[in-house]
């Protein structure tokens, strides 16, 4: 916190509430554990064992913790019955948790070793945090809500105010250490424009009460602490970042347009339709049956990118041509009527399946991914198109004739064969553009394909040769680069005209397409459909309900004359604040 903070610094996180939020950071106290200070009636709180106490003692101790717990958990009832939804239900699990019986044994089984009742309510929590750790994942995020409780019983025993955070006099951002999930409930979203904590994880419960609020959230910001107190900083909860003093003109009119498009975007619920009425092929991108269906009862309209490489990360071996079946078939049928592309293995580099059969590589970015996976074993990808053929004969109807791109095409020969494999088992064959040789020979393509993805992740990061994973390049990684814009407008312009006179549908499934500007650039430069997360979609249609095609046009024109992604991105905004 002492530490000064570089004008322009981007320290990055995990977003878990997209939206953008400028205003100056506000620590608030770090959620320290009980201190080893002492109280009034025994030894520190941190103390070590004493002599084990008499029986009335023990009784006296005992008899404080239950009441200083019941007195919290009476607290939190009574918070969640002024709250609703997700806040109301986890101050009520917050509750059920101080009254937990195994802690309370817990705690005079301490007081049994000769603890003060602070130091064994606090000794009895950190057995159960132990616990916690060493389970990991979920039940590590819940150690904050543990050492919250402990907190406020402790404070209560000591007869101090319950923790908490500080009213915000101004709006502001707040950032923190970690924050507890009971004090996440009671934050105002007119006084808190954003939320960084340093810690936490994107299913903690902090995560979760920040999205029914409607805050944009970054969580595991690590560098947190270079931002000190009163800087000025933009909060992106869709990319995770905070950047520290960043230009301020542009950062309050991004933020400003962000907070009006979110009160849009609340209201939006599809289908998607330009402002001339003009519609648009919004979808989801989905990994598993599960998204597949909620993105159904949601407003996409149908399945861009269906990443099933996604769905069988966990697999030591390959999924039976039957498992594999039915997996497609819930995906097909979550949208009977409707587009749904299913992509092929895009296996390898950040996405390792255990059993494709890669070897580790210098290089793997550049290495054995998506359907190179052919070179190890052809039958991989051929078992998965068997099984979603199957599918699709399952499903039947307009999904008869599944539509199945292959990721990371590099060369016409891999189309072709791609594309040939897939038509005498009666699918609809796509390829991904996403390796730069395909963007710029893509008439030589055309004639195999009936339809073209750009995925832009990868597409920026083979241009702009900068690995999408590292944080020092997002700069780079941008898909605002006015290269990888050109690009994309001349596939779209070739794909509207393909040399055998066909137009052949080109979607955006990269994370461009979530960006609620970009997509309607994307628009205007040609495209035809964009696909991104469920989450995003209500971001995306509300923008694009104000634009007409013309203004979208626009729109792209003003990006493709700029010479920098900050410019083309500046331009746009300014044009539609
Ligand atoms: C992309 O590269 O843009 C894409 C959609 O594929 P993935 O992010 O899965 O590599
Ligand atoms: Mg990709």
């Amino acid at each position: 916190m002492s530490q000064e903070s570089q004008t322009g610094q981007v320290i990055r996180g995990t977003g878990v509430v997209a939206g953008l939020a400028y205003g100056a950071a506000r620590w608030v106290g770090r959620t320290e554990q009980p201190d080893g200070t002492d109280s009034s009636d025994g030894p520190a709180v941190g103390a070590a064992p004493g002599t084990p106490p008499s029986e009335e003692q023990l009784e006296r101790d005992r008899e404080r913790f239950t009441a200083a717990a019941a007195t919290v958990a009476g607290r939190l009832d009574q918070r969640a019955s002024q709250s609703t939804g997700v806040s109301a239900e986890v101050l009520s699990a917050n509750a059920v948790l101080v009254r937990d019986r195994g802690w309370a044994k817990a705690v005079v089984k301490e007081l049994k070793k000769g603890l003060a009742v602070e130091a064994a309510t606090v000794a009895a929590t950190e057995t159960f945090v132990a616990m916690f750790a060493k389970v990991g994942g979920r039940q590590a995020e819940r150690i904050t809500d543990l050492r919250d409780i402990c907190a406020r019983v402790v404070a209560e025993l000591r007869g101090l105010p319950e923790p908490g955070i500080p009213e915000f006099d101004e709006p502001g951002v707040l950032l923190a250490d970690d924050l507890a999930p009971a004090d996440t409930a009671g934050l105002d979203p007119e006084k808190v424009l954003g939320i960084v904590t340093e810690h936490g994880g994107p299913t903690s419960h902090t995560a979760i009460i920040a999205r029914q609020l409607g805050i944009p959230c970054v969580v595991a910001a690590s560098g947190l602490t270079g931002a000190r107190d009163g800087a000025l900083v933009l909060v992106d909860g869709g990319a995770g970042t905070v950047t520290v003093d960043p230009h301020e003109g542009p950062a309050s009119a991004a933020a400003a347009a962000d907070k009006k498009l979110r009160t849009k975007a609340a209201g939006w619920s599809g289908p998607a339709v330009l402002a001339d009425g003009h519609p648009v092929r919004l979808l989801a991108n989905v990994q598993d049956a599960g998204s597949a269906e909620a993105a159904a009862a949601g407003p996409a309209g149908g399945i861009g990118l269906f990443r099933t490489e996604l769905a069988f990360l966990d697999r030591p071996t390959e999924p039976t041509p039957d498992e594999q079946a039915e997996l497609y078939a819930r995906v097909l049928g979550a949208f009977p009527d409707a587009r749904v592309v299913t992509r092929t293995l895009d296996a390898g580099s950040d996405k390792p399946l255990a059993f494709a059969g890669m070897t580790r590589e210098d290089n793997p970015a550049l290495g054995v991914r998506g359907i190179r996976v052919d070179l190890l074993d052809r039958g991989l990808v051929d078992r998965q198109l068997d099984a979603l053929a199957e599918a699709g004969r399952r499903v039947g109807g307009a999904q008869s004739a599944p539509w199945v791109m292959a990721p990371m095409i590099a060369t016409v020969d891999e189309a072709r064969d791609f594309s040939h494999r897939c038509r005498e088992r009666g699918l609809t064959p796509g390829i991904m553009v996403e390796v730069p040789s395909v963007a710029v020979t893509v008439d030589r393509f055309l004639p195999y394909v009936d339809f073209l993805s750009i995925g832009t992740n990868d597409l920026t990061q083979y241009v702009m040769a900068a690995d999408r994973m590292s944080s020092d390049l997002a700069a780079l990684t941008d898909p605002w680069q006015p290269a990888v814009l050109r690009l994309i407008r001349a596939v779209a312009e070739a794909a509207s005209s393909a040399p055998d006179g066909r137009t052949v549908p080109v979607g955006v499934c990269g994370e461009a397409a979530a960006d609620p500007n970009l997509a309607c650039v994307l628009l205007g430069l040609g495209v035809s459909s964009l696909s991104a997360a469920t989450a995003a979609l209500p971001f995306v249609g509300a923008a694009l309900a104000e634009v007409t095609l013309e203004e979208c046009r626009g729109l792209a024109a003003a990006a493709l004359d700029c010479d920098t992604a900050r410019e083309a991105r500046d331009a746009v905004l300014a044009r539609r604040a």
